[in-house]
């Protein structure tokens, strides 16, 4: 099992994307109070410390968190926009501290889609110029990107730009969009997929990096827009292994432990034959009430290849 512990260090950011997740609220932690999470997470024996927030990079404390936790022993990661990162020298800072893994957030090849979805001109760039610098200093780089009705035509060309630019990444992660904590504007309402069109796209960009040799990971989908790549589902993988993870918010959520992975089940997915190892679809009521469920026909041994595959990773 990879229990992983998530440590939200701030909450402001440089970039002010549509459909962000976790809004601006200005607060941050103190140094002493992250490495009290750290010492925590020691004693609880968990895999993997994310430095997140909304924008990690902008806590003057991280590079000195990062040293920490690894001073001890202890993986550790950030997400990051990593426009801070456009700065050389910022990134020898980090490597410095001895990190070594970078998920960033690319919403699309295109420069006018991410930079319309960041909400802030020259994001692209300097996200590119960031990604170049990261590899430079040997740091591994891995790419996240929210699916999102902006790049649902094209997540396949994303993934394809990238390998050709940057062969070193070899991880990828698509998270659909979570729309009950973001901006209810009506931009960001916008961005809301279409799931048939997104799925075609995000099929055909799966099915290029299994052919690399590259691996994924897609979250927050429902199994049926996800056909035949069950197994790098996040919550799939989450109920078969077991697995918890625990977030520390900088809001009202605080210390959230989750164990249980399933959002929300419909009367289609009472027919359907993934439904014991598929968590749903998040918000269907109030945001996906446009999405339809499919139901899902499987032979046992196609359940059972499903499940041996995720248990032969970690
Ligand atoms: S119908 Fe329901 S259980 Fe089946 S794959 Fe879709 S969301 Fe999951």
């Amino acid at each position: 099992m990879a229990n992983i512990w998530y440590i939200q260090v701030n909450r402001y950011c440089n970039n002010q994307c549509h459909f962000c997740s976790n809004p601006s609220n200005w607060k941050n932690i103190s140094y002493k109070r992250g490495i009290e999470l750290i010492d925590d997470f020691i004693k609880r024996k968990y895999h993997w410390i994310i430095f997140t927030g909304w924008e990690p990079t902008l806590s003057s404390d991280l590079s000195k968190w990062i040293k920490y936790a690894n001073k001890k022993w202890i993986n550790c990661r950030i997400i990051s926009n990593w426009m801070q990162c456009s700065n050389i020298e910022y990134v020898k800072e980090l490597k410095h501290a001895w990190l070594n893994l970078i998920h960033f957030s690319l919403y699309s090849y295109q420069e006018k889609v991410h930079d319309f979805l960041t909400d802030t001109p020259w994001s692209y760039r300097k996200l590119i110029k960031a990604i170049q610098n990261s590899l430079t200093e040997w740091i591994t780089v891995q790419l996240n990107c929210v699916i999102n009705k902006y790049n649902q035509n094209h997540l396949d060309k994303t993934v394809k730009f990238i390998v050709k630019y940057f062969s070193q990444i070899r991880h990828f992660v698509w998270n659909n969009l979570d729309p009950q904590m973001m901006r209810q504007t009506k931009i960001a309402l916008s961005t809301l997929p279409d799931f048939d069109i997104a799925s075609k796209s995000l099929l055909k960009a799966l099915n290029f990096l299994n052919s690399t040799n590259r691996t994924f990971r897609v979250e927050r989908l429902p199994l049926c827009y996800m056909r035949w790549f069950e197994w790098a589902s996040t919550e799939t993988r989450k109920i078969v292994k077991d697995e918890e993870r625990i977030v520390h918010f900088l809001d009202f959520r605080d210390s959230f432990q989750e164990l249980e992975w399933e959002h929300e089940r419909w009367p289609e997915c009472d027919e359907c034959d993934l439904r014991w190892i598929c968590a749903g679809l998040y918000e269907k009521e109030k945001y996906y009430n446009y999405v339809k469920l499919i139901p899902q026909k499987l032979t046992k041994e196609e359940k059972e290849k499903i499940i041996k595959k995720i248990k032969s990773e970690n």
